[in-house]
C-alpha cells in the first residue's frame, strides 16, 4: 500500500487495454505451473500476483489495485491456460491487493475468494464506501482543477502538452476509481486451509500478525515455493498496522517452512531465506534506536531525521532503491509505537 497514487494510475490509463498486460506485469515461472506476476516499474501501488495452475482451475494470489490491472492479469493467465480462475486468495486487506477482485468475478462468476477471517473483517471495516476512495474522489478533482488553471496561465508548448496529458490521464483514472466496488472474500479461515488438487497441495496459512493482522501466505510444500503478500517484499518493509515485534515472530514462523523462493507482494521474486534475517535485524535495530531516542525526549521530527540517516547509512546497500524514502515512514511508525500511541 502506498500513498502516492499518481504513477500507477497514470500508467494504467495511459495505455490501450490490449497492451496493459505487457506494460504492467512481468510474468515469470517460479516452479512448474507456478508463475509470479511482478508489477513493473517498481510501483508499490500495484501489487504482485501469483498464478498457480491446478488440475481443474487456476488459483490467483492477490488481484492488483484496479479492475483494469486485474484484466491485465486475466489476459496473462489466458496466455498460459484455458482453465478458469477458480480460487482467489487475498493476502491482506490493503487496496492494492484486492481492488481487482471485481474484474475476476466479472470474468469468472463462480470464483471463490478466500482470505483469513481477520482480513475479511478489516475489509468490511474499511467498508464499501472505502475512506481512501472517498478521499481520492475529492482530492483528484481538486488536483485536476489546479492543473486546468495552470493550463490557462501558460503559453509554453511543452508544458501545455504535459499538463493536457496529465489532466486527461487523471480524468480517466477518476472514472475508473468511481467504478471500483470492493468485492469481499466468500470463504474465510482461521489458521490453515489446504487445497488438494491431484498430487499437489496448496496450504493457506495464517502465521501471526505481521504487515497486517490477517496476512496469509500461500505455501506449496512440494515445490518449496510460497507467495507472501506484504509479509515479505522484494524491497523495503512497510510498517502499517502492526508492530515490528509481532512481525518478527511471524517471520520466525515463516522461516521454519521449507522454501527456496518467495513471491512477495512487491518487488522481485526473493530467493532463499536470507532476507528474513535482514528484515528481522532491521526491525530490531529500528525499534531499539527509535525507543532510545524517544526515551531521551527527542521529538518525532528530530527522531525521524536522525534515525533515518543512521539506518540509511547502515542498510542502504542491502535494501532496494526505495529505502531512503521508505525508512522515514518506518521511523515515524516506530516512534508512535514507542510512545504507546500505536500498538
Ligand atoms: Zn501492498
Amino acid at each position: 500500500m502506498c500513498k502516492a497514487l499518481s504513477l500507477v494510475l497514470l500508467a494504467v490509463i495511459a495505455l490501450p487495454e490490449t497492451s496493459r498486460a505487457e506494460a504492467l506485469f512481468d510474468v515469470k515461472p517460479v516452479a512448474p505451473d507456478v508463475y509470479a506476476a511482478i508489477a513493473r516499474s517498481h510501483r508499490p501501488e500495484n501489487a504482485n500476483s501469483a498464478f498457480i495452475l491446478l488440475d481443474d482451475g487456476v488459483l490467483v494470489v492477490d488481484t492488483a489495485s484496479t479492475p483494469s490491472s486485474a484484466r491485465a492479469l486475466i489476459a496473462e493467465i489466458r496466455q498460459l491456460t484455458p482453465k478458469p480462475v477458480k480460487w482467489i486468495v487475498n493476502t491482506h486487506f490493503h487496496w492494492d491487493h484486492y481492488w481487482g477482485n471485481q474484474a475476476f468475478v466479472e470474468a469468472f462468476p463462480n470464483v471463490e475468494i478466500i482470505s483469513s477471517r481477520r482480513t475479511r473483517q478489516d475489509m468490511e471495516r474499511m467498508g464499501l464506501g472505502n475512506p481512501l476512495l472517498a478521499r481520492w474522489s475529492v482530492e483528484i478533482p481538486e488536483t485536476i482543477a489546479d492543473w486546468k488553471r495552470q493550463l490557462t496561465e501558460t503559453t509554453e508548448l511543452d508544458r501545455r502538452q504535459r499538463l493536457t496529458e496529465r489532466i486527461q490521464g487523471w480524468e480517466a483514472a477518476l472514472l475508473e476509481l468511481k467504478a471500483i466496488r470492493p468485492v469481499l472474500p466468500t470463504l474465510t479461515f482461521e489458521r490453515r486451509l489446504v487445497l488438494h488438487s491431484g498430487a499437489r497441495t496448496v496450504e493457506l496459512l495464517w502465521l501471526g500478525r505481521g504487515h497486517t493482522a490477517g496476512d496469509v501466505v500461500v505455501y506449496l510444500p512440494q515445490d518449496h515455493v510460497m507467495a507472501t503478500g506484504d509479509l515479505l517484499a522484494g524491497d523495503t518493509p512497510y510498517i502499517a498496522d502492526i508492530t515490528p515485534y509481532d512481525w518478527i515472530r511471524t517471520l520466525d514462523a515463516l522461516e521454519k517452512l521449507d522454501f527456496d523462493a518467495a513471491i512477495p507482494g512487491h518487488g522481485d521474486v526473493v530467493a532463499g531465506k536470507e532476507k528474513l534475517g535482514l528484515w528481522k535485524e532491521y526491525f530490531r535495530d529500528l525499534m531499539a534506536k527509535t525507543e532510545s531516542a524517544y526515551a531521551t525526549g527527542t521529538t518525532l521530527e528530530d527522531t525521524v531525521k536522525q534515525i533515518s540517516a543512521r539506518l540509511v547509512e547502515k542498510y542502504r546497500e542491502r535494501f532496494g532503491a526505495d529505502f531512503p524514502a521508505a525508512v522515514r515512514g518506518n521511523v515515524s511508525a516506530a516512534y508512535r509505537i514507542a510512545s504507546g500511541e500505536q500498538n
